[in-house]
Formats: C-alpha cells, sequence, structure tokens
C-alpha cells in the first residue's frame, strides 16, 4: 500500500476528515498547504467523478505524487438533486458555507419532502494517470434552520439517517463512520486503489 498521499484540496476540513479516515490505514495524507505547488484546477465537469478525475490528474502532474482528489455535494430530491455539483458556489462564486446554507434554506421554505443525500467520489492519480475512482453517499433530511458548531458546509443543516441531531452536532468521529466521504474511501481501500 501507497503510505503517503497528497490531498488535492485545500478546503482543511476535507483534509482533517480524510486523515482520520485513512490514518488507521496506516496511510499519512498530506495537505495542499503541507506540499505546496498545487495547481488551481477549473471545476467545470458536468459530474462528481468528472471533476474528482480532473483535480487528481493535474494535481499528480503538477507535483509529480500520488494524489487523491474528493469532488462532493449535497443533493435535496425535491430540488431536482441541487446544489449537486455546484454545492461550493451555490450561493455565488467564492464559495461562502454561509451564504450557501442560507440560499438552501431559502430555497426550501415551502418544501416538505426535505430528503437529500450527501454525495462524494474520491480519485486517485499518479503522474502516469488515472488508477480509479470510488463513490460514496449518506442520505438524510434537511432542517428548517441551522443546528450545530461542528463540520462544514451544509453540515448544519444535514441530519443523516437514524439520527436526530445535525452533522454539525454530532462529533466527528461518528459523521466520519457514515459520511459520503468515509463510505467513499472505504470503498477506495476495498478496491484497492492505494496499493
Ligand atoms: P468541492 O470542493 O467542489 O468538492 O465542494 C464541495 C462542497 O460541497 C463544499 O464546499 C460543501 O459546500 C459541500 N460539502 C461536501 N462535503 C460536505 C460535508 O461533508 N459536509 C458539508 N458540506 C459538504
Amino acid at each position: 500500500m501507497t503510505n503517503e498521499i497528497v490531498a488535492a484540496t485545500g478546503n482543511r476540513h476535507k483534509i482533517a476528515e480524510i486523515q482520520a479516515i485513512l490514518a488507521p490505514l496506516g496511510l499519512r495524507v498530506l495537505g495542499a498547504n503541507e506540499v505546496g505547488g498545487m495547481p488551481d484546477v477549473l471545476e467545470d465537469g458536468e459530474t462528481f467523478r468528472d471533476n474528482a478525475v480532473k483535480k487528481a490528474l493535474g494535481c499528480a502532474q503538477a507535483l509529480g505524487r500520488t494524489v487523491l482528489a474528493d469532488d462532493s455535494g449535497l443533493e435535496v430530491f425535491a430540488l431536482n438533486g441541487a446544489p449537486g455539483v455546484h454545492s461550493a458556489r451555490y450561493a455565488g462564486e467564492g464559495g461562502n458555507d454561509g451564504r450557501n446554507l442560507s440560499k438552501l434554506l431559502r430555497e426550501m421554505t415551502d418544501i416538505v419532502d426535505r430528503r437529500a443525500r450527501f454525495v462524494a467520489v474520491i480519485a486517485v492519480a499518479t503522474p502516469e494517470g488515472l488508477i480509479g475512482t470510488a463513490e460514496g453517499e449518506v442520505r438524510g433530511v434537511i432542517t428548517t434552520a441551522p443546528r450545530g458548531q461542528g463540520g462544514f458546509g451544509y453540515d448544519p443543516v444535514f441530519v443523516p439517517e437514524g439520527e436526530t441531531e445535525t452533522f454539525a452536532e454530532l462529533p466527528a468521529a461518528v459523521k466520519n463512520t457514515m459520511s459520503h466521504r468515509g463510505n467513499a474511501l472505504k470503498a477506495a481501500v476495498a478496491a484497492g486503489l492505494f496499493g
């Protein structure tokens, strides 16, 4: 198994979750700030997989190292899958979690069916090319107001199936056992993407 891998993201929350999930497997995950030289990859794909592959390949080639990329987002059933691949910039460019979350609650004011899912696609690449991808999801419902201080993004409004607390109220270790990112990383390990 590769024992060191670069995460192609500057999102410190994503890095912390990926590190916590992969550390028990002896895999050390380095963040963008630890390696430097991470290129800016335009996330213009139509699917989470397109964007994850693009980020993994672009970064692996630029850095000359094995890279893992995570592309993820929230899909609300009653909004036909929005915000989806646009989750990070739902309220406009600049990626502001608070504004994205307020916009989502506004759009859902009169919506009774509050089912949603988080999706993550993990892509692993070396400078020679793509090793593969793996997907994970977690289903749940959207609350009517934000709750909790933990996590990031849409965590304060997402209650996973079988729980009563939001991802921002649940301890990080609990989120990691059931999250889309946790499930995608488990699938990536099972598929042998880390060697
Ligand atoms: P990406 O960098 O394009 O993959 O952006 C993912 C966006 O989806 C983030 O900015 C968040 O808004 C949302 N997102 C992805 N994963 C999570 C999560 O675990 N919790 C909350 N929001 C998430």
